[in-house]
Formats: structure tokens, C-alpha cells, sequence
């Protein structure tokens, strides 16, 4: 274990940052100087950002620093992605308290770094300061986009179908397994834990992926979703996003929404009903997007693309048809970190 003060903050910015090599054009100047400095041409820059907190959200009893590294670029990429644009590069900002080596902050760049590789954006710069307690983690995104291409969330119109890609519930219940053997370890810290089956929903919770190849798609057929953002709350409180921004109402078709069988078998043995997981859960950044009617033929094929509704008047609401036949009020109830 290397204290951190053996490098000093420069010493551990150099040493952290030191092979992350620019792969984007647009990367005029990366880590060394007071400013990146990139150039976007003529298109738009989409920026975003997102903190971190531990023991809010995320917990290392279970959380690989690997993973939290590798998690907390793919889940900014997705914001960027979810505006339909491509993200370049990023800033990490991390505080970081004294019970932390320079091996495992290592292990947190290792996963950067394999993300920054996979997703091809740079890492441009950051900031690193100490804290009384635990670690804080900030990520800003920086991505372009056609101006003409960029798709917001107050673009549906009724009438638009309502597409999902990949499945849904499966982080929800690997978060609920991954405590579940945490509370155990504690009581009975001699038992190994039991993950048997659950590596599929384990590893959407650890290690989540940005559809950046649903975005490069949508470029090849040319298709331009009405509206679209990432699933980070729960498909519930983000029908709720769109259709509030938009000013229209939704009908979701419960046999559209994707779950793997084998989640929705999980999510019985928790006793928990598997749309609820998809609704209500949360953490599964796969893009829920709408699209006129008119451009169904683009995407119907299209393997882990699912119609899962149509986007109603507002005046309609926001609700779910079962598979027993009723109508359900959705209500925008999403993950809750408070
Ligand atoms: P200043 O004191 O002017 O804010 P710093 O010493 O914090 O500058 O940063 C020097 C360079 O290292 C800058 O390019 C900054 O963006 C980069 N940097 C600092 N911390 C990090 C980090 N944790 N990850 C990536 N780059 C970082
Ligand atoms: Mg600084």
C-alpha cells in the first residue's frame, strides 16, 4: 500500500493520468496545462456532468473500484449518447480521503481507463483534492452533434411509438442480491456469497453499457428518434420525463417492455414482480426513445430495439396495459437517492 503523499498531488495527477493516450482529432490538449482545449468545428457541444458520493451511490463492500471507475464514465456517456451525439472526452474530478492507496487509485484509473478506451474519448483533465471522509467522484462528459440531429426530450408527438433497446430490471435485482449477500457477510462474515445465476443482473449493476452502438444505428439508417433519453430512473419516472416535457400522455403495453426470462425468474424468486423492476427500478441505462409512426420500417427488424407503446394527448395520462387486460395509472415514481 503506497500512501498518496509519497507523489504529492502533481506526483499523483502525473503518475494517474500518465497513459491515457488522446485518440480524438478534436483533442487539442489534454492533462498538463491549466485549460483543455478542444475543437468541436462546426458542430454543437453537449456537455454534462455527473458526482458520485460514497455510502450514497455507491457502496465499496461490493463495488470493485475497477467497476466504479468503469460504471461512472459509461453512466456520463450515457447522458451524452441519450441527446443522440457522440461524447469526446472527459474530466475527472475526485476527492479522495486519506484511507485511500495510490493501488487503488489505480484500480479506479484501470477502469477509466478501459472505458475511455472502449467508448474512444479522451480523458482531458480533472482535478484531484483530498476529503475528511470517503470519496467523491465527478465525471463531466463532452460530446458533439449535428445541430440538426440532436434530439431533446420534448420532441414526442401523440400518435409516436414508444421504442426501448436491450432489457430491463436486471440492475435493480443485482443491486437487490449484491445487498442481500452484503447483510449475510456482515452477520456470517466466514460464508462465501452466493452469486450462483445472478451473474447476468450482477454485472449490469457493476458494470453497466452506454448504447453507443444503438446512436451509430440510428446514423446508419438515418433515423432521427422525436424524443429520447437514457433509463437511469426506472422506465415508469421516465415515460413521465418525456411525456411531461412534451406535453403528451403514453400507453405503455407491458408484453412490449424487454426482461430477459431469466430476470424475470429472478425477480420472482425475490418476490418481486419483474415489470415492477423494469418500472421501478432503475440503473439501466438503455435508451427509451420515441419515433413517428412513419419510420417503423427503419427499426422493426432491428434486433434489441422493442415497440413498447405509443405516446398519447396528454389529457389521456401516462399508463400501463397489463398483460391481464387493464389499465394502470403509472405513477413517476423512479429511484430515490433521498
Ligand atoms: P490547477 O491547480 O490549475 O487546477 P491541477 O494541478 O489541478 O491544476 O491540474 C493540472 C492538470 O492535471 C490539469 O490539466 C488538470 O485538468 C489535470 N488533472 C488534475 N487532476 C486530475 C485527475 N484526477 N484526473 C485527470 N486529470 C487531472
Ligand atoms: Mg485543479
Amino acid at each position: 500500500m503506497t500512501d498518496v503523499n509519497t507523489l504529492g498531488e502533481f506526483g499523483l495527477i502525473e503518475h494517474l493520468t500518465q497513459r491515457f493516450p488522446l485518440r480524438q482529432p478534436g483533442s487539442v490538449k489534454g492533462v498538463g496545462d491549466d485549460a483543455a482545449v478542444i475543437d468541436n468545428q462546426n458542430l454543437f457541444t453537449v456537455v454534462s456532468t455527473d458526482m458520485l458520493v460514497e455510502g450514497i451511490h455507491f457502496d465499496l463492500a461490493y463495488t470493485p473500484l475497477k467497476h466504479l471507475g468503469y460504471k461512472s464514465v459509461a453512466v456520463n456517456l450515457s447522458d451524452i449518447y441519450a441527446m443522440n451525439a457522440f461524447p469526446k472526452q472527459i474530466l475527472v474530478a475526485i476527492a479522495i480521503s486519506s484511507k485511500y492507496s495510490v493501488e487503488a487509485l489505480e484500480e479506479l484509473y484501470d477502469g477509466i481507463r478501459t472505458a475511455c478506451a472502449h467508448y474512444g474519448v479522451d480523458l482531458v483533465g480533472g482535478d484531484t483534492t483530498s476529503s475528511p471522509k470517503g470519496m467523491t467522484l465527478s465525471i463531466t462528459a463532452i460530446g458533439q452533434c449535428e445541430p440538426e440531429l440532436l434530439t431533446y426530450r420534448n420532441g414526442a408527438k401523440p400518435g409516436d411509438l414508444i421504442c426501448i433497446t436491450g432489457d430491463l430490471g436486471a440492475a435493480y435485482l443485482g443491486l437487490q442480491i449484491l445487498e442481500r449477500e452484503k447483510k449475510i457477510w456482515l452477520e456470517h462474515p466466514e460464508l462465501q456469497p452466493n452469486l450462483e445465476n445472478s451473474q447476468y443482473v450482477i454485472e449490469r449493476q457493476l458494470k453497466p453499457e452506454a448504447r453507443k452502438d444503438v446512436i451509430e444505428v440510428f446514423r446508419k439508417i438515418q433515423l432521427k428518434p422525436t424524443a429520447m433519453m437514457d433509463i437511469s430512473d426506472g422506465l415508469s419516472s421516465d415515460i413521465f420525463h418525456i411525456c411531461k416535457q412534451s406535453g403528451t400522455g403514453a400507453l405503455l403495453e407491458e408484453t412490449g417492455v424487454p426482461i430477459r426470462p431469466d430476470v424475470q425468474l429472478q425477480a420472482i424468486e425475490f418476490r418481486l414482480d419483474p415489470i415492477t423492476c423494469a418500472l421501478s427500478g432503475g440503473e439501466d441505462y438503455e435508451l427509451l426513445f420515441t419515433i413517428d409512426p412513419k419510420d417503423v420500417d427503419k427499426i422493426k427488424y432491428l434486433p434489441d430495439i422493442y415497440i413498447a407503446g405509443e405516446m398519447l394527448n396528454a389529457a389521456d395520462g401516462v399508463k400501463l396495459h397489463t398483460k391481464g387486460g387493464k389499465l394502470h395509472e403509472l405513477k413517476a415514481q423512479g429511484w430515490r437517492h433521498f
